[in-house]
């Protein structure tokens, strides 16, 4: 693949510019498609999506032959089009919620390749899961575990499981996306001795298929060291399990967690590089450890969408508070995108028209909800003749951010569009002031 790399770095190839300058995603024109369907919007470039899973399908393959599985964390981005493509790659899925399962459900994703993750599954959402066919559940805790078996016992199936265990690494990355600490909401920890328990507490239950052990130790990881210590630590555990309790398990889930380059400084992850990086190091453990090979499953989400993802706003107004910063006010916010609200993301923004010769401003990219912390973005270079009506980009924000986004201040939600193949299609329609009041009784 040939990298664009002109004096502008736009981050990824399906970013680009046309002969007059102007900003194109997936070879699309902007202007056109925010004139069609409004802004804010939400644009997914469908090949970039299918290119990501297919790098991962192939680097499994090539790292663990034919013992490597990949599920998409959908929580990244989560509606029925995206489940579909899901669906036609082979890909498997991770699900969080009976939302995300009704929405892969709907979708026609077949749901023995779905895993059921959340620290805390009730009792209905067991029930949800299980009548519809949900594969593998991944329980967090004893009492979770007791309800899967409950359930299990009522529909008289032997449910897959694996355990999540927290393998006791700091990532390095924020600490609002740090999960695989010892303290931490997730899983049960080896260091307290809890991992052990719980294992031997999934093998006496009847109804509980244990097939292994599940980590996932945290988000925008760039230091495969990372993942290169969390195998270490949990070949080891799975070798511990054997000796003390003579159960092997067979798969090993790794999580997610794979950084994007949201930012120039940012580095490119190569993803087939880090996977066989893992491989030949999980190797060389289990034969010191004495232990065969388990499975290995990972879980990318935000890697396979951020970068298939871009939002078009249109700038309302440019504030100019002397002796102090320029903010620029656009037509969406943390409604659409709360990350920097939540943890400070980085992020690109660029004008989707070129200002040739224009100088440069820094300023604060602001949304319109009735809070200061409204921002989408800080210490952004602008052309200072920026006004109301052009339309800016967010690049990289297929992760995280329909997901995420809220009807604060009764906002309605944008919609969602697929580019692809010089087409374009509604993915999800924006919302309506109808849809908003559509829940009040
Ligand atoms: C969020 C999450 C993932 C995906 O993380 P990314 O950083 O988006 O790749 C994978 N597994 C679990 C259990 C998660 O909670």
């Amino acid at each position: 693949m040939i990298e664009i790399q002109n004096r502008e770095d736009l981050l990824c190839e399906n970013v680009g510019r046309d002969e007059s300058g102007a900003l194109t995603f997936a070879g699309q024109d902007l202007a056109a498609l925010a004139k069609i369907y409004g802004t804010p919007l939400y644009l997914y470039d469908e090949a970039r999506i299918r290119e990501k899973m297919r790098t991962y399908l192939s680097a499994v393959e090539k790292a663990f032959g034919g013992r490597g599985h990949v599920q998409y964390a959908s929580k990244a981005a989560s509606f029925k089009r995206i489940y579909e493509i899901a669906a036609e790659e082979g890909f498997g899925i991770d699900v969080v919620s009976c939302g995300e399962i009704y929405t892969a459900y709907a979708a026609g994703f077949p749901l023995e390749r779905a895993y059921f993750h959340s620290n805390n599954k009730t009792d209905a959402d067991i029930a949800f899961a299980m009548d519809r066919g949900v594969g593998t559940f991944v329980a967090d805790n004893a009492e979770e575990l007791y309800a899967i078996e409950n359930e299990a016992a009522k529909r008289g199936i032997s449910q897959r499981v694996l355990l999540r265990i927290t393998p006791g690494i700091d990532p390095h990355t924020y600490a609002a996306v740090a999960t695989g600490k010892v303290d931490s909401k997730f899983g049960s920890a080896i260091e307290t001795g809890q991992a052990a328990s719980i294992t031997a507490l999934a093998l006496s239950l009847p109804h509980v298929k244990l097939c292994g052990f599940h980590c996932h130790v945290g988000s925008q990881i760039f230091d495969e060291s990372v993942y290169l210590s969390t195998q270490r630590i949990m070949l080891g555990f799975i070798a511990e399990m054997y000796r003390t309790q003579g159960y092997l398990a067979e798969e090993l889930d790794l999580g997610g967690g794979l950084g994007v380059r949201y930012t120039k400084d940012q580095p490119t992850l190569d993803i087939e590089k880090t996977l066989c990086a893992v491989a030949d190091a999980m190797k060389k453990t289990a034969a010191e450890l004495g232990i065969p090979m388990p499975a290995v499953s990972f879980e990318p989400g935000r890697s396979i969408v951020a970068d298939a993802g871009m939002t078009l706003y249109r700038v309302g107004s440019r504030k100019k508070i002397p002796g102090y910063k320029t903010y620029i006010s656009v037509d969406g916010g943390m409604t659409d995108n709360p990350r920097f609200a939540l943890y400070g993301s980085p992020y690109t923004v660029l004008p989707v028209l070129p200002h040739k010769g224009a100088e440069e401003e820094i300023c604060s990219v602001v949304g319109r909800c009735c809070e200061s912390g409204d921002i989408l973005q800080e210490g952004v270079s602008l052309p200072a003749d920026l006004c109301r009506g052009e339309l800016i980009a967010m690049l990289t924000t297929g992760a995280y951010q329909y997901a995420m986004a809220s009807n604060y201040n009764r906002i309605p939600r944008p919609a969602v569009v697929m580019l692809r193949d010089g087409a374009h299609r509604l993915a999800v329609r924006r919302e309506t002031v109808e849809d908003l009041v559509s829940l009040d009784v």
